[in-house]
């Protein structure tokens, strides 16, 4: 099973992402927590990046598309993943695409969280509060989301148009939005 989950920041993707992929025995495999691993351990990369995730802008395709073709090649992503919060453009897709099309494979579900502006930038600077990410400041925040919507909310439209977007609103309690998810997992992909 190869999935993705996306989703405006603060819907809840690194959360659910969890639930799923132990759900079917697969990674969970989070580019933004890869990208913030890398800061924490002061990396080549990590130092590359910080700037620009301490601002909400992304990370440019080059960099973002090494780590992730890093991480696919591991034993433990042979099988299936769940990829939370990549892709995010357009040519993140298209490379995605093209490497799963090299091994005969493709994306068989994507997850689109919903939620409302107000109630993900409320649920975001709580989480500040609580895990003190840097990018969890209202300023930030806004601008992750007009990125979102500029960069990556059209990509559902292409995922929808391929029969494979399942959307599901994220608000709620978390166990809540997993109910929906796996109901509406089932009901696409029968597992
Ligand atoms: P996330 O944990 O998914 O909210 O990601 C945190 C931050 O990491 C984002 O605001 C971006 O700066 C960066 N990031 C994560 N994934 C990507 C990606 N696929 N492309 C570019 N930047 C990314």
């Amino acid at each position: 099973m190869r999935m993705l989950i996306m989703g405006p920041p603060g819907a809840g993707k690194g959360t659910q992402a969890g639930a799923i992929a132990e759900h079917y025995g697969i990674p969970a495999i989070s580019t933004g927590m890869i990208f913030r691993l890398a800061i924490t351990d002061r990396t080549a990369l990590g130092e590359r990046i910080k700037r620009v995730i301490a601002q909400g802008g992304y990370v440019s395709d080059d960099l973002t598309l090494q780590v992730v073709h890093a991480r696919l090649a591991q034993p433990d992503a042979a099988n299936g993943w769940l990829l939370d919060g990549f892709p995010r453009t357009v040519g993140q897709v298209v490379s995605l695409d093209n490497d799963l099309a090299n091994d005969g494979n493709k994306v068989d579900a994507v997850i689109a969280l919903t939620a409302d502006e107000d109630a993900v930038v409320a649920r975001l600077l709580k989480r500040a509060e609580i895990e003190g990410r840097e990018d969890d400041n209202e300023a930030t925040i806004r601008n992750r989301m007009a990125v979102y919507a500029a960069e990556t909310g059209p990509l559902l439209d292409v995922y929808r148009a391929r029969g494979v977007l399942i959307e599901v609103d994220g608000l709620g309690s978390v166990d809540e939005v997993a109910e929906r998810i796996f109901t509406a997992l089932d009901a696409k992909v029968g597992v």
